[in-house]
């Protein structure tokens, strides 16, 4: 059971709260990715996991054991960090061996250990060579064996592909799942890289100045962002937010934007009367000329089987995916429509999710 349950945990460094009252559990064998902009309390809240770090307040269980107060050596947990420090004097396999040699391990199961990492890794072929003439991407899955050889219950990993090129990005996130699906390790992974995230989670905590806004599998977040901020985090163009002013009653599923009603999923509880945001993914726009939400074709970004086309409207510019057999000429108008049910509602003065 190597279950990481994160409760109420808070650090403040001086007047500053880094990480504000963050409550999360990894279940046993889960990869869990903590996701977010630069300063929002990633790094911290893994040091604390790690135990690099002491909490102001709150708790960590690892397995269902308070580890809130152990030394990093004393959690079963390995760490792997954007900048792989390589022994530079040793080959591949002494790098991948060292921590063993360390524990005081024996020759035979030293051995049995590295060539198991180096057959996980596909690095069975460089095993005895420097370390000094490696490329990025081997240098890195050096020391992801030297990670895995430990035969942890966890890793925490510190935005672990951050170095390399984005292209090579793309094969190691992939390696790096296909090794967690084989080890089935709990892993917690930090990245500002929302596509990385995407890819390789099966949870991702989406964090903000220090606070977990949402904790959900990639697709809920997608579909069902709790907030404007993390519904502009996620997705690339982001989602689009047409602004208006309306209060709304239970059973609304209709909003005006000007001359046009636009369905929507059907309100819960009573909206007063405020500046509201529609949230639509660029994907769920489509050109409707029997629409009277109009706007006027800013321009178009061809991007090969689908193309970016940015539309002005009265309520805000939206960005709208489409084929790009579409032709919509720049400064022609058109108008717009979406799906009801793909449609989000916040509230623009906190950015809370209304529906
Ligand atoms: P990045 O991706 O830039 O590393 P992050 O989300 O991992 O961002 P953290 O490194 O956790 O963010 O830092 C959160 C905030 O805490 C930042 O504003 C940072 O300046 C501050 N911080 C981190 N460590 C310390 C420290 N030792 N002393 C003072 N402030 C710190």
């Amino acid at each position: 059971m190597a279950e990481i349950r994160v409760e109420d945990l808070q650090k403040r460094f001086g007047e500053f709260v880094a990480v504000k009252r963050s409550s999360f559990t990894v279940a046993d064998g889960e990869f869990v990715v903590l996701l977010g902009p630069s300063g929002c309390g990633k790094t911290t809240t893994l040091r604390m996991i790690a135990g690099l770090e002491l909490p102001t307040s709150g708790r960590i269980l690892l397995g269902g054991d308070d580890v809130t107060f152990h030394r990093a050596g004393e959690r079963d947990i390995a760490f792997v960090f954007q900048l792989f420090a390589l022994y530079p004097h040793m080959n591949v396999r002494q790098n991948i061996a060292f921590p063993l040699k360390c524990q005081g391990m024996s020759r035979s199961e030293v051995a049995r250990r590295v060539a198991e990492a180096g057959r996980i890794l596909r690095i069975e072929h460089i095993l005895d060579k420097p370390v000094s003439g490696l490329s990025g991407g081997d240098r890195q899955r050096v020391a992801l064996g030297r990670a895995i050889v430990r035969e942890p219950k966890c890793f925490l990993m510190d935005e672990p592909l951050g170095a390399l090129d984005s292209e090579f990005r793309h094969v190691m996130c992939g390696e790096l799942r296909g090794l967690h699906d084989r080890l089935k390790a709990t892993t917690v992974y930090v990245t500002h890289d929302q596509l990385e995230a995407m890819s390789m989670a099966d949870k991702i905590a989406v964090m903000n100045k220090g606070v977990i806004e949402q904790y959900a599998t990639p697709q809920e977040i997608y579909q069902r962002p709790v907030s404007m901020f993390v519904a502009d985090f996620i997705g690339s163009p982001s989602m689009n937010f047409l602004r208006f002013q309306s209060a709304l009653a239970p059973g609304d599923d209709v909003v005006s934007l000007g001359e046009a009603r636009i369905g929507i999923p059907a309100i819960r509880e009573a909206v007063p009367a405020a500046e509201l945001a529609l949230g639509v993914r660029p994907e769920h726009i489509r050109f409707d000329d029997g629409s009277s939400l109009r706007g006027e074709v800013y321009g178009t970004e061809y991007l090969g089987t689908t193309q970016i086309v940015t539309v002005d409207t009265a309520f805000g510019q939206v960005k709208a995916r489409t084929g790009s057999d579409i032709r919509v000429a720049d400064g022609s108008h058109v108008g717009l429509s979406f799906d009801a049910a793909r449609l989000s509602l916040f509230r623009a003065s906190d950015g809370g999710c209304i529906r």
